[in-house]
Formats: C-alpha cells, structure tokens, sequence
C-alpha cells in the first residue's frame, strides 16, 4: 500500500434512503476550538516569522478573519478580529524587514508581502479602519507585476497568477472593487505573453506552457492549471445575471486567441487525467509520478476544471471533477498532515467544491467523513507533524478555514480559488 495515506475504512455515501442527513455541528465547533487555542497558545505574534500567508502570521490572521466573518463561528471566537489584527500587525512589520532580504518579487502573494498587505487590507476594512485600509492597498498596488517586470514567474505561489488571485479575492471581500479591470488584463496579457513565448522557445504541444524552476509543473500551486485557473478568472470572463432566470451566465470578451489557446491549453490538461482520476505532477513526467494533494494533482487542478464548467458548460469538465473526487475519497486521507496545501483538509475541499457545484449530498458527506478521520486515533498516531504544524497552507489554520467553511457548505471555497464568486 502507498505510504502516503492512511485507508479509508468508511463505507461511502449510501444511494438509496435518505439523502437529507442532518449533520450535527458541535464535534466541528469542538475540532475548530481544539486548533484554535493550540494557536493561541503556541503561536505567539512576537516572534520571528517571514510572515506570509503560507507559513507565516499572515496566514493565522487571515483564519481568524475568516472566523470573524462567519455567523457560525464569530460568536465563538468574539475576539477573533483583534487577534487577526494583532498578527497581521507582526507579519507587517517582518514584511518591512524582509523586503532588503528577499530574493522573491514584489508581486508574491502567498509566499511573499503581497499577500500580507492584501490580507491586512481585508482587516483594516472589518476593523473600521480606511487610513488603514488605504495604505495596505497602496502597498498592495504598489506592487504590481508590470511588463518591465522581466523574468520574474508566473505561478501561484510566488508568480503572477497568486497576485491576480490576491486582486481577485480583494475584489470580492471589499466593499468596493478595488482594483480595476485595465489593470487586471494588462497582468493577464503578460501571463498569456510568457506561456506563449515559452511554448513556443520549448516546442510544447501546449499553446500556453511555463517552468517554474526549469520544471513544468501542472499543478495549482506551481503548474498549469493554477495559472490557468487566474486567467479563467479575469474580467475577460465576467460573470452576469440573466434576467429571464437566476443562472449565471458569463459575458465571454477574452480575445479570440487567447480564448482560443486558453481553451486548448486547458483540454490538454484534461486528457492527462489517469483512470483513477488523478492528475501527473509535471508534463515531462507523464503518468509515471502521482500525488493527491491540492499543490500537485487532482485536488488542485479540480479549480480549473470547475471554473472551465462554469464557463463553459461542458460536461467533460464536471465528469473530471467527478472522477478526481472519487480519487480523493480513496487515496486521499494524507499521511502529511492535516493542512490544505497537501494535507486532509486541502483534499476534503474537493468535496465542497463538488458539493457547490452539484449540490449531490454524497460530497457533502465525504467531507464530513474527512473531517471525522482527523479526529481517528489512526491520525493521531501515523500522520506527520508539518514543518509549520499551525499555519495556513501547512498546518491547523487551513484546517480551521476548512471546518468554518464545513458548517457553511454553500458558501465553502479553498483560500484565495473560489470559483464561484
Ligand atoms: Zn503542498
């Protein structure tokens, strides 16, 4: 057996019966309140941190803004705005510190200050706060990949792509948009300008391709599919109201090359897809290296096939979803942790996702089982402890985004990739 998950013993969702199950939300209150105090009480703000949203105070304070923001856990944590304050104040601060340091680029979001001074943004607005509130966007403005910006990547992490998701997520929580159109497209015009040079200099059957580090992931947090997803996401695919209904349609102005190779890229994608369900790591690998977690495979490239459904309205994206679910029910439960970057948590999102876009109770009860098995004697005794066993894309803070967004299914989405907004 892979040594990478633990088995999954539960039966799964019974077809017949009663598809209405009621689940009860006080073992999900009692596991988001277990994590929590550990993270109160290990993490303490003062101490050195790079500060990001990956592994940093950022990060923390980015969960317990989620906690305040929802009627379910707000009243359980009623500080829990002061403590988002209180660590993103800490992460601010190393920001200005690392910045002589850092070899990373201005515009990186989850692992560098970009992502720090957005999420602080989000906080000084809930705070009350606009002198706050507009300094945090200037310095999230401030930088800005432009196309002077040479080299440079364009994944998420650290690249292009995490930016426009930072733009995204901030036009979206903020009570106003923020960040304009023309400057939105003019990133995603030089995201679509660096994987057509690169695919054509490196001969890729792919109209759209990049490496990051030589390498040409195709994951959400390195790959393809990450970068793909942020385009899909751009105002060139704005989504309306039709008045005749409540669907959503979307207003399709990308132009047509780009939709063109935009498009054709992500069918590429699709057909790597294996029998289990499961996406390669990188396109020089082929099928030969898999791993189920949201940074490499399935879990991750599940974001681009459902905005590709959304948009598109091709079955074959929701079928691959489908598919990469029953992936993750199997092989899922990870040894690594119970974090969202490639960890149980990041996983059991796949569930929400599906859940939101197919409203079938059989996901909803995966991601309730998932939540279950953290709680296993099982997990407690085999899973790893991560590096950062607290942090957000690491550790128990993507845990807790995970359990908030479980006592609220129809409003769940993975960090900085809701598809639905
Ligand atoms: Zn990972």
């Amino acid at each position: 057996m892979d040594v990478r998950y633990l088995k999954n013993t539960y039966p799964d969702f019974p077809r017949k019966g009663d598809n209405t199950a009621a689940y009860d939300e006080e073992p999900i209150k009692d596991l988001i309140s277990t994590y929590v105090k550990s993270i109160l009480e290990t993490c303490k703000p003062q101490k050195e941190d790079r500060g990001d949203l990956y592994v940093g105070n950022a990060g923390i304070a980015y969960m317990f803004w989620k906690l305040s923001r929802s009627r379910h856990t707000r009243d359980l944590w009623p500080t829990a705005l002061q403590h988002a304050s209180t660590f993103i104040r800490k992460a601010k601060a190393n920001a200005e510190l690392f910045k002589r340091r850092s070899s990373l680029q201005s515009y990186s979001f989850l692992c560098g200050s970009a992502g720090i001074y957005a999420v602080s943004a989000a906080i000084s607005e809930a705070l009350k706060d606009p002198q706050g509130l507009s300094k945090d966007l200037a310095s999230f403005r401030a930088a800005m990949p432009s196309d002077k910006d040479t080299g440079g990547c364009d994944e998420i992490l650290v690249g292009r792509a995490g930016y426009l998701s930072g733009c995204y997520w901030l036009n979206d929580v903020l009570a106003d948009q923020k960040i304009p159109d023309e400057d939105l497209i003019a990133v995603c015009q030089d995201i679509v300008a660096s994987g057509r040079q690169y695919s054509a200099k490196n001969h890729s059957h792919l109209p759209l391709m990049y490496a990051f580090h030589g390498t040409e992931y195709l994951g959400a947090a390195h790959g393809l599919s990450g970068i793909l997803h942020m385009l899909l996401e751009s105002p060139w695919f704005r989504k309306g109201h039709s008045l005749a209904s409540e669907s959503s349609l979307f207003d399709i102005s990308a132009p047509a090359d780009v939709l063109h190779d935009l498009k054709r890229s992500i069918d590429c994608i699709l057909t790597l897809q294996n029998d289990e369900g499961n996406f390669p790591i990188t396109l020089e690998e082929g099928n030969d290296r898999r791993l189920v977690q949201w940074c490499h495979g399935a879990p991750g490239v599940v974001y681009l096939l459902a905005k590709a459904y959304l948009i598109f309205k091709e079955h074959k994206y929701l079928q691959a979803i489908e598919r990469s679910a029953d992936c993750v029910w199997r092989r899922g439960f990870l040894r690594k942790g119970p974090g969202i970057c490639h960890g149980v948590a990041g996983n059991a999102y796949v569930f929400l996702l599906l859940f939101r876009l197919t409203h079938d109770t059989i996901y909803l009860y995966r991601a309730h089982k998932f939540m279950e098995l953290l709680t296993s004697d099982e997990f407690k005794q085999k899973a790893r402890v991560p590096d950062r066993p607290h942090s957000l894309y690491e550790g128990v803070a993507g845990t807790v985004c995970y359990l908030v967004d479980l006592l609220e299914p129809e409003e769940a989405h993975f960090p900085f990739m809701d598809v639905f907004h």
